[in-house]
């Protein structure tokens, strides 16, 4: 049988020397029961003996007897070389009720794992002390509390009840975001528009309802998209296309592409579509310019490749509003246009929305139903009171200033630590400052150095498609304070000769 995990065993418990039971009989009943009740997986490797004597504090013979019991049964294997392994738990399934071997089955799932950085980032964030230097969120004290609260009080008595909702969501939440779109030049009726759990599950939806495995799904390099394994889970490639000062270099695509190309010279590939976060970017702040999103349309409209527009920032601008959406050139439903109020309010409420064809709306609304019956009321409610004030559009100026002077002072603690041995764009919007480290540092290494520090990072090569030097910092969510303190400990830790030589000396892919 297939083993998940060969890490050691945690023991918390200790034989009781007052029981009448013999110590090795009672470690013999401790050891079964951890494995028969599948908490010790096979493949788990127990402490050596040495370590377990201490453990448990007893002899070293109580272990051996113990120990050969244990294997004499085939549920424990002992190797010199490898110390001891959990074999098998066919003897507590012959013994009692047969608990599952969860081991095969947690590597059964078609959904993978997150990769291991992404897994610590969304343990440690809820750890106390840690400094977050590039958490996508905004920070506690910006959380509109009085525009809530107000908007929570009305609620019992706007509510007529709080049943499950229609496929698509709340009508009166659609037809008012229909409102909103169409001053931004995005015609959207209400039936063109899904209210999603957040728009990570619109994603979710597309790969799930709309794309053959082996399908390709462009997008840029890094890529917001690239941190996640949405798309991958459901056997599709995702392809980094590079970018620069104007955006997405849609070109690369017809180069990348194993498929024959057109009389044009461009991809024709079946099944691929790209994804795309044209304004403000994540994870680098990027805006794409007007003309780039005209060619970049066109492109696509010629190859008859759709597009996901991602725009989950794009209200969060601080001097100039940035160019259209893509979505306002659509004639011919070529584009999902992607929205959410995680940045700007609160990712909590889990509500997002896509906007398209209604063939495409009415399918995955269908799925959805089969997935989550729909996404919170009570949020959907909340937002739909607070679209029918113009409240939120204060609210959203508010914002704006006070994220701009974030901005401002990170940029300038940047100046004071980082001019000698980084590059940063100043962002135009948004929460992030794509951070490029000149010395050759690996900032996968960097992260397990700043989180001894109690610095939280997000190193840039979960992002990307290739090793980079890269962070993301985002001033939205620590304090200015902090932000300052953890720069200055940051660009310390980056000088220090040790860090530096245990970064160098370590050879690439090591970890
Ligand atoms: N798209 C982008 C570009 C994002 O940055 C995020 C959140 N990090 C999401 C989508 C997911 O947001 P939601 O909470 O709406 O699912």
């Amino acid at each position: 049988m297939k083993s998940i995990t060969s890490k050691e065993v945690t023991i918390e418990w200790i034989p009781d020397k007052n029981n009448k039971e013999p110590l090795y009989k009672q470690i013999v009943r401790f050891i079964s029961t951890k494995i028969a009740s599948g908490d010790w997986v096979i493949g788990s490797k127990l402490p050596s003996q040495r370590k377990l004597a201490e453990i448990f504090g007893v002899n070293r013979s109580t272990i051996m007897m113990a120990m050969e019991e244990l294997s004499s049964y085939g549920i424990l294997e002992g190797n010199a070389g490898k110390g001891t392994r959990v074999a098998s738990n066919t003897w507590s399934l012959l013994m009692s009720a047969a608990p599952p071997d969860w081991g095969s089955y947690l590597t059964s799932g078609s959904f993978k794992a997150n990769v291991p950085t992404i897994q610590i980032i969304n343990k440690l964030e809820f750890e106390e002390n840690f400094i977050r230097l590039g958490t996508g969120e905004l920070a506690p004290e910006l959380f509109p509390k009085e525009m809530m609260r107000e908007i929570f009080m009305r609620l019992p008595e706007r509510i007529p009840s709080l049943n499950y909702l229609g496929s698509l969501g709340l009508l009166e939440l659609r037809e008012i975001l229909s409102e909103r779109l169409k001053k931004q030049g995005i015609q959207a009726s209400p039936s063109s528009i899904l209210i999603t759990s957040g728009s990570l599950q619109a994603l979710q939806l597309i790969s799930v309802c709309m794309l053959p495995s082996g399908s390709t799904v462009y997008t840029e390099a890094p890529s917001y998209l690239k941190s996640l394994q949405v798309f991958q889970s459901a056997g599709m490639k995702l392809k980094g296309l590079p970018m620069d000062s104007e955006g997405l270099c849609h070109w690369h695509m017809a180069a990348q592409s194993h498929h024959a190309s057109n009389s044009k010279g461009l991809t024709k590939e079946k099944n691929s579509l790209l994804y795309t976060i044209p304004t403000f970017h994540n994870p680098t702040g990027a805006v794409m310019s007007t003309q780039r999103r005209k060619e970049l349309f066109r492109f696509c409209n010629n190859q008859r490749l759709p597009i996901i527009e991602d725009n989950a920032y794009g209200e969060l601008w601080f001097e100039e509003e940035p160019p259209k959406p893509l979505k306002t050139m659509d004639e011919n439903g070529m584009i999902l246009y992607l929205g959410t109020v995680s940045k700007t309010i609160a990712p909590g409420l889990r509500i997002g929305w896509l906007v398209g064809p209604e063939s495409v709306v009415e399918r995955l609304g269908d799925v959805k139903m089969q997935m989550d019956y729909g996404a919170s009321s009570v949020s959907q409610w909340a937002l739909y009171e607070l679209f029918s004030t113009e409240n939120y559009d204060i609210y959203l100026q508010q914002l704006r200033k006070k994220l701009k002077m974030r901005r401002d002072h990170a940029l300038h603690a940047l100046d004071l630590y980082f001019k000698d041995i980084a590059t940063w764009n100043v962002p135009k919007g948004s929460f992030y400052i794509w951070l490029k480290l000149h010395r050759n540092i690996s900032t996968d290494d960097l992260f397990y150095a700043a989180r001894k520090e109690k610095l939280l990072l997000n190193p840039g090569s979960v992002y990307d498609f290739e090793k980079n030097h890269a962070l993301r910092l985002s001033y939205a969510y620590a304090k200015e304070e902090e932000i300052e303190y953890g720069l200055k400990k940051l660009s310390n830790i980056i000088r220090s000769n040790s860090f530096i030589n245990a970064s160098h000396s370590r050879p690439n892919g090591s970890k």
